[in-house]
């Protein structure tokens, strides 16, 4: 069947006909048959270079021979105990050793559970009712974080849910990115504040950049007043490099979540921090969190098998920040937009300069972005449907991709 027709059928049966919102593409999404490397084959037969990459996790590519082989050798030994296995250990170890802010870590499925208990976490451990989250900040679909989220909701034109309710809602603080002092501010006059959360890189808006010292004002600022800071690398985290924001800006968040590249492209999170706030998570403590496929050893091998290669093969960050700095270069004058790039992640907004928080990612013309995403499709690029959606390369993006990307870019903006 060819997408149109899959779409008609699919419509019929699960709302929108998708999934996940933000994969709605008007008039209709192609549907994916198979995935290689940086190319996604459609049933209709096209061969797009892929710059969405999965939203995220998929840093070494689709299908990568290595982490492909990982799953398979994984398999014959079955794929779900709920016992304790040996990989959960190992797994730890290798995140905590990588992250400063990290001594402990819990694993989960998804990003989503990740921010969801940390922020539990962080009410338990403070006894604190409010949280503060940043204007255009997501951290998954939860009831508290789905105020002004970014991504899917902004696209959407849905700041916020039906059937979330206000009561929960009125305990979401919200301050603008790249505002240390709209922060203390807000700390300074509400003593009920458990954490702040934040995605250090503004990732589902963006790449929205911290300015200069940003991050570690915060971190001073939380730090004074008693909040804890939840530092939600589930983008950043080993994408920005090895530690992700963290290692790169030199920060010590209280808490840490994680997900998207940490499952090797199988479904993950994870979340973790100083240990006396750790230890108060179920059962050492009274914070409750349980799930089912919690630790899956299926997920786990695909995520070791992801970060020991990424340990193996460092050099690659660096590659992909010159392939991201090749395209912006090749692109030459800007016209109308903006570029913004930090390593694998990039952006061409349709701004005269990078935007510095929501208000200003709002201001870019989603019409023109629109026209220029067909453009872009009809040239066999695919890139993230929305304006507010990062694009990510991936370490099997050739030089041929990335000429073929720039190419396209000049011609189509
Ligand atoms: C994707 C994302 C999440 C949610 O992760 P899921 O696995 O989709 O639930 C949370 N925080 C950030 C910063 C994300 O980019």
């Amino acid at each position: 069947m060819k997408s149109c027709e899959l779409f008609a059928e699919a419509k019929t049966l699960m709302p929108g006909g998708v999934s996940s919102p933000v994969r709605a593409i008007k008039p209709y999404p192609f549907y994916t048959a198979r995935a290689g490397g940086s190319h996604l084959t459609t049933v209709d037969g096209r061969n797009l270079i892929d710059c969405c990459m999965a939203y995220g996790p998929l840093i070494l590519g689709h299908a990568h021979p290595h982490i492909r082989s990982a799953i398979e050798n994984r398999l014959a030994d079955g794929w779900l105990y709920g016992t304790p296995s040996p990989l959960e250990p190992e797994f730890a170890q290798l995140i905590t050793g990588d992250h400063p802010g990290m001594e402990m870590v819990r694993f989960v499925s998804s990003g989503s559970e990740a921010t969801m208990a940390a922020i539990r976490l962080a009410r338990g451990f403070t006894g604190k009712n409010d949280i503060v989250k940043i204007e255009g900040g997501f951290h998954g679909a939860h009831d508290a974080v789905l105020v002004q989220a970014g991504s899917g909701a902004t696209t959407m034109g849905v700041p916020d849910s039906a059937g979330v309710l206000k009561d929960l809602v009125a305990h979401t603080r919200q301050v603008p990115y790249n505002d240390a002092e709209a922060l203390e501010t807000l700390l300074a006059t509400n003593h009920d504040i458990a954490a702040l959360i934040i995605e250090p890189v503004l990732g589902n808006i963006g790449p929205v950049l911290p300015d200069e010292n940003y991050l570690s004002e915060i971190r001073e600022i939380t730090k004074t007043y008693g909040v804890l800071l939840i530092l939600d690398e589930v983008i950043t985290g080993y994408r920005l490099g090895i530690g992700g924001a963290q290692v790169m800006f030199g920060l010590r968040p209280d808490l840490t979540t994680l997900g998207k590249i940490i499952g090797g492209g199988l479904p993950i999170g994870a979340f973790g921090g100083r240990r006396e706030i750790m230890e108060l998570v179920s059962p050492a403590g009274p914070v409750y969190q349980a799930g089912t496929f919690s630790g899956n050893p299926l997920s786990l091998t695909a995520g070791i098998a992801t970060l020991r290669w990424l340990h193996d093969h460092r050099s690659l960050y660096l590659k992909l920040a010159e392939k991201t700095r090749t395209i912006e270069e090749s692109i030459g004058d800007y016209g109308t937009g903006s570029f913004v790039r930090l390593g694998s992640i990039f952006k061409y907004f349709f701004r005269a300069s990078p935007p510095k928080n929501y208000r200003e990612v709002k201001e870019c013309d989603t019409e023109a972005f629109g026209k220029f995403w067909n453009r872009m499709m009809d040239r066999e690029i695919f890139l993230p449907p929305s304006q507010f959606e990062t694009n990510f390369l991936s370490a099997a993006h050739t030089e041929q991709d990335c000429t073929t990307i720039a190419q396209a870019y000049a011609q189509c903006r």
